[in-house]
């Protein structure tokens, strides 16, 4: 048994990571800010006595003991982290700061929640670790793929100079259940559409490419990773199935059985055309691969928008 931290611990990744934690036996403490989080997440798991929840923002500093700590706290939609850049930045360069600092004072290991987006519009496809990315470092992105590619330079200065035990992964399109129906990202924003009716908004031609991990598989690998022995990344993390996101629209239309009109909208600028991870090292070094194809991700994340959603309109009609 540890005692683990997860910032951003009431978030959508969090909030799944908690509970495989909790399951293994393990103390959990939550550390979020509540900015895209939700105590909602967390319900099922809250009244655990191996639970502890703080409120707190990792932009200050905080003392605890701890063995490992996970470091997801980052609002990760594009619509969150480009509602206040500045407070993107804050929090994935102070936050790193502050949770090495601690994993320095208290000998903990440290695990940085990194992300495909450092790989930027990329060049080299699909995209392996060693590649350096293209990113535009003052466009409307920046807030989220410079901070974290800072956080991941930090990580390794404090892993050179101090000798701090890290590991630094790096995620790449993930969805599930209890991704929030206002999330703003494809799978939500499509999942949703389709549910209540509403046109499918496919951004650009929809031509552009992502890979879709399910939460479950990505919370395997962050567990593998945090307890390899001798390996402190970069290492991917992510399903290599890659898709158009017209073909995801479609998709999901079909699966909800949808009378939506799939419409297109513009490209938002700097959208990356295609990504692909290429996960030979965690296949390698962790013996890590995803299990659940899309279609099955699909099912389980709309069987959890169908009841949530009826549940808020229930909620609505008794207040009406
Ligand atoms: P999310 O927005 O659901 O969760 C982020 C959590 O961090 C929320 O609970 C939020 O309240 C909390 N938070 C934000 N700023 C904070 C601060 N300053 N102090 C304390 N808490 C703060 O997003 P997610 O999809 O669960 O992403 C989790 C992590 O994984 C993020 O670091 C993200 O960058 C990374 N990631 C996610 C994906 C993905 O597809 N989901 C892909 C790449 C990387
Ligand atoms: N997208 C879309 N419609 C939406 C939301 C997103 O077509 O309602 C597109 C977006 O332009 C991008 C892809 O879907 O090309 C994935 O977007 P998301 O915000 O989920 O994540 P990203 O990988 O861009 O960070």
């Amino acid at each position: 048994m540890k005692r683990i931290l997860v910032t951003g611990g009431a978030g959508f990744i969090g909030s799944h990571l908690c509970q495989r934690l909790l399951d293994e036996g393990n103390e959990v403490i939550c550390l979020d800010n509540f900015f895209t989080g939700s105590k909602e997440n967390i319900r099922s798991f809250v009244s655990n006595p191996m639970f502890e929840l703080v409120r707190h923002d990792i932009t200050e500093p905080v003392l605890m003991e701890v063995d490992q700590i996970y470091n997801l706290a980052c609002p990760a939609s594009p619509v969150h982290y480009q509602y206040n850049p500045v407070k993107t930045i804050k929090t994935s360069i102070m936050g790193a700061l502050n949770m090495l600092g601690l994993a320095k004072r208290v000998r903990a290991r440290i695990l940085q929640a990194s992300t495909s987006e450092v790989y930027g519009d990329p060049k080299v496809h699909p995209q392996t670790e060693d590649y350096w990315g293209n990113t535009n470092p003052i466009g409307p992105r920046s807030c989220y793929d410079e901070g974290k590619r800072c956080a991941e330079s930090l990580m390794f200065s404090y892993h050179k100079q101090n000798g701090v035990d890290i590991r630094v992964v790096r995620i790449f399109n993930t969805y599930g259940p209890r991704m929030h129906e206002n999330d703003g990202r494809v799978v939500s924003n499509f999942i949703v559409q389709a549910i209540r009716g509403r046109d499918i908004t496919v951004y650009g031609e929809g031509t552009q490419t992502r890979s879709f991990c399910y939460v479950d598989d990505l919370v395997d690998g962050l567990i593998k990773m945090m307890n390899a022995e001798g390996l402190t990344g970069p290492v991917n993390l992510g399903n290599p199935g890659e898709f158009t996101v017209m073909e995801l629209a479609e998709k999901v239309k079909k699966l909800v059985n949808s009378s939506s009109k799939i419409i297109k909208k513009d490209l938002p600028q700097d959208d990356p055309k295609q990504r692909q991870p290429d996960i030979t090292l965690a296949s390698q070094k962790l013996g890590w691969a995803p299990v659940v194809d899309l279609d099955d991700g699909l099912a389980k994340t709309v069987a959890y928008f169908n009841s949530v959603l009826r549940k808020g309109d229930a909620a609505g009609a008794r207040l009406a």
